[in-house]
């Protein structure tokens, strides 16, 4: 008897669980999903007839430059003639179509370029493991501080330098006056930052009443030691109204861009140089971000752009602008 009731129990049990697990029935997801993945199968394959029908069309007569009209060798990246680009270029790492020039994946955040050491830009055969030029691994370089892997002269990370060639660098920029004035600017930003301001009339009414008190002290204090009309030097005061903050915070933050942009990172022929230049030039303390020229991107730094070499500049990260950096770690 026992027994029926129990069968009864579980039968109820399990149809319970199947209508309402039908309601979240997986296969209904994966259906949708399946449609999508489907429809990207028929994408990627129609494009792949395409590439395909350009390579065999290539093959057969070359490349015609769409600039300047020059029909160049099936396989050339660039126009012999003019230079201007013919083609897209493959991330080896991820197979994501790239820049043929770029140096980095922005898809993978892979360094790609075997042959040019990451650190120094010396030309490499491909398979040392340690660059003749500069002696730096080519497998990267943990950051001593905070334990980020780098391909790059300095930590993308907390802004380190990594190598030696990074460090003269950083001692060389710290010669110059705008340098100085950056790094005094950033840090004086930083400070007004950290700053609280008063939070009501009555925490100024406070200070002042607790300034005088302590002026009226240290006066008995003095005349008990004899001195009949004692100097007492006025307590400095940090604390300013949230409105005074804020506009001091805001004449800063107009001169370090004022700076950020005098110091903006011009184009240079190695994109490797650009980098470890625009990196160099970061200073501590206020988050910035990296523009681009190339794409005028927001980079969380030149570490994570892909054509360093058209110059850029840095930018003050701030609340309203936090969310456009496309870039990660
Ligand atoms: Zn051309
Ligand atoms: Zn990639
Ligand atoms: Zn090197
Ligand atoms: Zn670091
Ligand atoms: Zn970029």
């Amino acid at each position: 008897m026992n027994n029926i009731f129990f069968y009864i129990f579980a039968r109820i049990i399990t149809n319970f669980i199947m209508t309402t697990d039908s309601t979240i029935r997986p296969e209904a997801v994966g259906d949708g999903v399946q449609d999508l993945q489907r429809g990207e199968l028929v994408r990627e394959n129609n494009r792949d007839e395409n590439i395909e029908y350009r390579q065999a069309h290539h093959q057969a007569h070359g490349v015609a430059c769409p600039q300047c009209g020059t029909v160049n060798d099936p396989d050339a990246m660039f126009c012999a003639s003019c230079g201007h680009q013919l083609r897209m270029g493959t991330c080896p790492n991820c197979g994501s179509e790239i820049d043929p020039e770029a140096d980095f994946c922005e898809v993978c955040h892979h360094y790609i370029k075997k042959d040019i050491c990451s650190f120094c830009g010396a030309h490499m055969s491909g398979n040392e493991v340690y660059c003749h030029e500069c002696g730096n691994p080519r497998g990267g370089l943990v950051c001593p501080i905070c334990n980020t892997l780098n391909d790059f002269a300095f930590c993308k990370q907390c802004g380190v330098p990594l190598t030696d060639e990074a460090r003269v660098l950083v001692e060389d920029l710290k010669k110059l006056p705008d340098y100085q004035l950056l790094s005094e600017t950033a840090k004086e930003l930083e400070e007004l930052n950290m700053q609280l301001p008063y939070a009501s009339e009555r925490d100024v009414v406070r200070d002042q009443m607790n300034d005088k008190l302590r002026e009226r002290v240290l006066m008995l204090l003095a005349q008990d030691q004899g001195v009949p009309n004692p100097v007492i030097p006025k307590k400095q005061t940090k604390r300013l109204s949230k409105e005074e903050l804020q506009k001091k915070k805001d004449e800063k933050g107009r001169l370090l861009t004022e700076i950020l942009d005098r110091m903006a990172v011009p184009a240079l022929p190695s994109p490797i140089k650009a980098r470890n230049y625009a990196m160099a030039q970061k200073p501590s303390g206020v988050r910035l971000a990296w523009v681009c020229n190339w794409k005028h991107a927001m980079h969380s730094s030149p570490c994570g752009c892909a054509k360093p070499q058209l110059g850029g500049k840095w930018v003050i990260l701030g609340k309203n602008n936090k969310n456009e950096i496309k870039d990660d770690k």
